[in-house]
């Protein structure tokens, strides 16, 4: 922990005194400063620890886990590129004044207007798929000049999957990148090198939280070893640079950063020593765990109930910014520590009770049977490591608004100890209603 960093508890309690949840906006997110700049120094330095040269390594953060353009900015202040898989992404990225050169498009869908745009950027593009390459082909025999754009292709080591189907995406049937165990995908994956010699990269990304380090360690071999054997069929480097893909994963059970960055890049190290050596450029793609020990959703607890003998305490934080702990509980426990109206910390006997959401579906909970001192109306809850993949990844369920994100560091001057800096304004009811067709009010009407 570094020595800048700010308790929970201070943190919470000088976001209510300063009028982070107003009454109009009772649940906001927060983003630790120095917690972010620590996670990306950690990811340069176990790399570089484990042998990659800095100069030859990107390390670009992959977009859809925090897409906040402050968010981009920092880290790219931190020496980080930017992973983006749409349009949106690539826009956020290039608001954040990301380098093109630092930005890697990745997307199964890429159209091509897309793929012509980042090849006028000189944006490195993964393609995912034969198709897709076929349409780069065409790109490439219209363009006066050779790509400046490293390209590459995504291949789908079919390592297996992880404890989350939705987030494995090696599976022998994920629809991402070439299926390289397929019958006669290596040897069309060669011939398709050896006859595009623009083609420089290999990229493989095993999934996300629920992949064990081995997997992902096994995926990266299998690209390695195609790279190996993509070079000597041609007889030169052709392959420069090697692109791991993401998903080390976080943990939500305590305050433990582990697995860490340093042990992937050290089982790296041991499973494809020549990824180290000096021979190969390497890109890696991580979200998560940059981000999601440096975020917590803060929510006023509004009303609290029994039902059927159970507690209940029914909180604005819900499933519209902590989807996948709402629908797949099981996959994504959070911790939720309480605080009381003024953001101090409730002491009290722990006292089983459920913390639901403002959405109107009855599975919106998101702590069950959750032992926390008695939470009552105007307290507050917090929902840990919710940096990633959370309140910036918003699910518009209910008309709910956006909620404001602010990012916050121990500053001694002020009275609470902590500053904090707007990263996204609450979303405002008339911004709400503007993005819900209230500017065609009558037009379905008159229609017919
Ligand atoms: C989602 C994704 C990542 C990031 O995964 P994390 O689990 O957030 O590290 C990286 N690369 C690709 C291609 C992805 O789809």
């Amino acid at each position: 922990m570094s020595s800048s960093a700010v308790r929970l508890g201070t943190v919470v309690r000088a976001a209510v005194r300063q009028g982070l949840l107003p009454a109009w906006a009772p649940v906001a997110g927060l983003l630790d400063v120095q917690g972010i700049r620590t996670a990306a120094a950690a990811l340069r330095e176990a790399f570089e620890e484990a042998g990659a040269a800095r100069e030859a390594t990107l390390h670009a953060f992959a977009v859809k886990a925090a897409s906040l353009v402050p968010v981009l900015r920092l880290l790219a202040e931190e020496g980080l590129g930017a992973e983006v898989a749409s349009p949106g992404e690539l826009a956020l990225a290039r608001a954040a004044r990301v380098d093109p050169a630092r930005i890697v498009l990745d997307s199964p869908v890429k159209t091509t207007a897309e793929l012509r745009e980042a090849l006028a950027l000189g944006v490195a593009v993964n393609s995912d798929s034969r198709e897709e390459l076929a349409r780069l082909d065409g790109l490439l025999r219209e363009a006066a000049e050779p790509p400046r754009s490293p390209l590459g292709v995504r291949v789908n080591p079919q390592v297996g999957g992880g404890s989350i189907d939705a987030l494995s995406t090696a599976t022998d049937t994920s629809k991402f990148g070439v299926a390289l165990r397929d019958d006669g995908a290596r040897a069309w994956l060669v011939r398709a090198f050896a006859e595009r010699p623009w083609l420089t990269r290999l990229h493989a990304h095993v999934g996300s939280q629920g992949c064990p380090l081995e997997l992902m360690a096994a995926g990266v071999r299998a690209a390695y070893e195609l790279a190996e054997e993509v070079n000597d069929a041609v007889g030169r480097r052709q392959v420069t640079t090697l692109d791991i893909g993401g998903g080390l994963p976080v943990n939500f059970a305590s305050d433990d950063v582990t697995p860490t960055f340093r042990a992937y890049a050290r089982l790296l190290a041991d499973a494809a020593p020549g990824l180290f050596d000096g021979r190969y450029g390497l890109v890696t793609e991580f979200g998560r765990a940059l981000l999601a020990k440096s975020g917590l959703v803060l929510a006023r607890v509004e009303y609290t109930k029994t039902a059927g003998g159970r507690r209940i305490a029914v909180t604005h934080a819900g499933a519209q910014v902590a989807t996948r702990t709402v629908f797949a509980p099981a996959s994504w426990p959070l911790r939720v520590a309480a605080f009381d109206a003024l953001g101090r910390p409730k002491t009290g006997p722990p006292v089983e009770q459920d913390v639901a959401g403002p959405c109107c579906f009855a599975g919106d909970v998101v702590a069950m049977g959750r032992p926390l001192p008695l939470l009552e109306a105007g307290d507050h809850v917090a929902l840990l490591d919710t940096g990633a993949y959370y309140f910036s990844n918003h699910y518009a369920y209910n008309s709910l608004p956006r909620p404001g994100v602010y990012g916050y560091a121990r500053a001694e001057e002020e009275s609470d100890g902590v500053r904090f800096a707007t990263v996204r304004a609450p979303q405002t009811l008339s911004e709400l209603v503007a993005e819900s067709g209230g500017a065609h009010a009558a037009d379905l009407s008159a229609l017919g």
